[in-house]
């Protein structure tokens, strides 16, 4: 019997899954598609200030500690992987194309400001001699010098070889239900019939953890799925050095550059369900904002365009920490910013499954916050 079973392997149930190994746990991962579904598709930004919303200062100090914790986290991944995860720090410049955008941008200065984050304010000139792709038209940004990114794709098969490396099981099936026991969660069955029995369970599952059998109504996070199409462009030469979000006549683009040339630009944001058709118009959507940014991409080569699902929660923060069943935990609702936040969320989760106890950190985000 293992101490835990995690249902879903995306992102947040590996980097679970590899902390909770190396705190001594015994650990299967249910998953039919392993880092195939957001984790996959995401851009892998790690920009807790310039994604910066009001009222969400309980994420924003998250994301930070998130952040703080990346550095760290990368660097024992990749000596017990052996894989390059494409971290980078590099900063992220966030730029206006008009005045009211320059004027939008300005309120989020003022408001990092209030929060004591140090902002600095560029002129256009400034963001080009930075990004010399940039637009004449550009009329000003900010930096965020500790705003940075990652690739989730290599990210997330680091943490599939560390999860082995470490002893822990990969089960590649899903999840029919929970099993309970004595008015606990005591494992789960397979769609196949096998059962892995287990002390603790965490439901990392994305946007499908609403639907999972066995579970009581009151406790199943309440997550839905927020749709997002990216596009992935490809250039032979250097082509941004750092991440770019852009504000084009107030609607919101961002490119990832990668070192192997990859440029990610995203992304749409779409109530549709759990449809992930990509649409004509999401995509031309994109390169048309991205074109008056960076006129130069349309030389790039067009590489790949993809539909994710963002498992996003009503205050759109996830959802950390025991459920209403007794050993259930709940570890989803990560919405726009589950890469961001998996280091912080593997080292809390491992926390609460290996003592009991919450830390400090993710007290915001517990699961009682939705049932008051
Ligand atoms: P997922 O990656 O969706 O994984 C859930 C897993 O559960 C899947 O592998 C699925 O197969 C499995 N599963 C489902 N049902 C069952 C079952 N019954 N049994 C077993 N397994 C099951 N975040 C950032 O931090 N930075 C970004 O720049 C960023 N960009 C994004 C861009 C887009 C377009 C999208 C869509 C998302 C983006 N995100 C970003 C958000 C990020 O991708 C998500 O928050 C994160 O991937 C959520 O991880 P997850 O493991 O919870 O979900």
């Amino acid at each position: 019997m293992d101490d835990v079973v995690i249902i879903g392997g995306g992102v947040i149930g590996l980097a679970t899954a590899w902390r909770s190994l190396g705190r001594g746990l015994r650990v299967t991962v249910a998953d039919p598609e392993p880092a195939a579904k957001a984790s996959y598709v995401a851009a892998g930004m790690l920009t807790p200030v310039s994604e910066l919303s009001y009222g969400e200062e309980a994420l924003l100090h998250l994301g930070r500690a998130s952040r703080d914790r990346y550095p760290a986290f990368v660097a024992e991944l990749e000596e017990v992987s052996g894989h390059d995860t494409g971290f980078r720090d590099d900063g992220t410049l966030q730029v206006a194309l008009d005045s009211d955008d320059l004027a939008l941008l300005g309120e989020l200065r003022r408001y990092q400001e209030s929060l004591g984050i140090p902002a600095e304010t560029l002129t256009g000139r400034e963001c080009r001699r930075m990004e010399p792709m940039l637009a004449p038209s550009v009329r000003g940004g900010l930096l965020a010098p500790a705003d940075g990114s990652i690739d989730p794709r290599r990210l997330t098969s680091a943490l599939l070889t560390a999860v082995e490396r470490l002893g822990g099981t990969l089960v590649r099936e899903r999840v029919a239900e929970v099993l309970t026991e004595d008015g606990r969660a005591a494992g789960v069955r397979l769609d196949g019939g096998d059962v892995l029995r287990a002390h603790q369970v965490v439901l990392a599952a994305g946007p499908w953890s609403q639907d999972v059998k066995g579970v009581p109504d009151g406790a199943l996070p309440p997550v839905r799925p927020v749709k997002g199409q990216v596009v992935r462009l490809r250039s032979t030469t250097p082509f941004l050095g750092r991440c770019v979000r852009g504000l084009v006549r107030g609607s919101s683009v961002y490119l990832v550059p990668r070192a192997d040339g990859e440029v990610v630009v995203g992304a749409t944001q779409e109530e549709m369900g759990f449809d992930t058709t990509v649409t004509a118009g999401g995509v031309w959507e994109l390169l048309r904002d991205a074109r008056e940014l960076l006129p130069g991409i349309t030389e790039l080569e067009f590489a790949e365009v993809r539909a994710g699902l963002r498992p996003g929660t009503p205050d759109n923060a996830p959802v950390l920490g025991a459920s209403a069943l007794p050993g259930l935990l709940l570890a989803t609702g990560h919405f726009r910013g589950g890469v961001l936040l998996a280091p912080v969320t593997g080292d809390v989760m491992a926390e609460v499954l290996a003592t009991g106890a919450m830390p400090e950190v993710a007290r915001p985000f517990s699961p009682g916050r939705f049932q008051e």
